[in-house]
């Protein structure tokens, strides 16, 4: 076989994606602006351009027998003008189209019977007035389109929070959506192969700080009628979008109810665990889904817990790994970058546990090992 995969961006989750292509025996090329990137370091090639370089997108793809994507914010039109000129993509541009756009991947949820926040389109001062009767306080204001870990989003309490965030969004089309008083955030990994086989992964409880993801717990500490209905909307969406690849359900559970926050069309932080905690990773799942081998159902074969582990802007080198690496129910994953800016995502680890509670206390001793400092 070897045959290339084509991968869209080349950040940590490319990166991961290529250890389970070559594990398969695939070749992977990756397009990435940057060069010597997280998935560049890895795959066999890296095309060094950006995302709508279209000679560029022209040699991934005739280099390619699959293509792909890691990052959902490529561009729109370079995915269609792929597609148009006959080659296709796993997940294809109408499943990026939707899930680029608040709106319409709320319109979308909804449209599968599946609840989310109460939302309203934005685009004008009037319009976002007249969404805070519809909506109510407090609420959340988004950008549409872009925002991610936290970015381009504003709390509102009041009138004047809405005034203050509409003038910091500077005309961008906007969502209100109706602040989820949740007790937990959790996500569902899922996979459908162009056969229409969809498998889930276990649901994971995510924590997080600032924004960023800090913490996945599996499994996440839900019902298991929650964590069946996640499960459950995962496989509708799943089937709605038509999707091929894996790809990311993110919720808000509220008692017994489980909203949909929003859909990743790719591999997903909070899936990390899987590498190390389930009989198949959601990476090697991606890759299965995408090149038409069997999809089959991942089984967790212990509780995990995953930490992020993020730059803070007081070096560039991790001190702390070696009495992190002591504890051989640990493992360290770091993707390469040279400068470990504020908040960046730089690597993470993964606790594997005979139980959740001693997987946890591990992972609080393992993050307080760990810290950036200058040499
Ligand atoms: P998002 O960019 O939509 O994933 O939002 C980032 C984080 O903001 C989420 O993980 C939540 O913690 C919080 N958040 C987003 N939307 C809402 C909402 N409608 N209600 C409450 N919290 C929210």
């Amino acid at each position: 076989m070897n045959r290339t995969i084509g991968i869209l961006g080349g950040g940590q989750l490319g990166r991961m994606l290529t250890f389970a292509a070559k594990r398969l025996g695939y070749r992977v090329v990756t397009l990435d602006p940057a060069a010597d990137c997280p998935c560049g370091q890895v795959a066999d090639a890296q095309i060094v351009a950006a995302y709508d370089d279209e000679a560029a997108l022209d040699e991934l793809a005739k280099q390619s027998d699959v293509l792909t994507y890691e990052f959902e914010n490529i561009p729109l039109d370079s995915v269609t003008s792929l597609e148009e000129a006959g080659y296709s993509l796993a997940p294809n541009g109408h499943v990026l189209r939707i899930t680029q756009d608040r709106v319409l991947e709320k319109q979308f949820v909804n449209g599968c019977g599946i609840a989310t926040a109460p939302f309203a389109p934005v685009t004008s001062f009037a319009e976002l007035e007249a969404a805070l009767l519809t909506v109510g306080l407090p609420a959340v204001l988004k950008t549409c389109r872009g925002g991610y870990d936290g970015k381009g989003q504003w709390r509102i309490a009041s009138i004047r929070d809405a005034r203050e965030a509409f003038v910091a969004a500077q005309g961008a089309p906007l969502i209100l959506e109706g602040f989820v008083p949740f007790d937990k955030e959790i996500s569902v990994v899922a996979a459908r192969d162009a056969l229409g086989t969809v498998v889930t992964f276990p649901v994971t409880e995510n924590i997080h700080e600032a924004g960023i993801l800090a913490m996945s717990i599996a499994p996440a500490r839900v019902s298991d009628a929650v964590a069946a209905a996640a499960r459950a909307l995962a496989v509708r969406i799943a089937e709605g979008l038509e999707i091929i690849g894996a790809f990311a359900v993110e919720c808000f559970v509220l008692g017994d109810e489980v909203l949909v926050n929003e859909i990743a069309p790719r591999v997903h932080n909070s899936g990390h665990y899987s590498i190390e905690a389930c009989t198949i990773s959601q990476y090697e799942m991606h890759i299965r889904a995408i090149s038409g081998l069997p999809l089959v159902q991942p089984r967790l074969l212990a509780p995990a817990v995953m930490v992020n582990i993020l730059g803070s802007g007081t070096g560039d080198q991790l001190d702390g790994v070696f009495p992190l690496l002591s504890d051989p129910d640990i493992a360290l994953h770091l993707y390469g970058k040279p400068h470990a800016a504020l908040r960046r995502k730089m690597g993470h680890f993964t606790v594997v546990a005979p139980t959740l509670e001693a997987a946890l206390e591990k992972a609080e001793h393992g993050r307080s090992y760990l810290r950036w400092v200058t040499l």
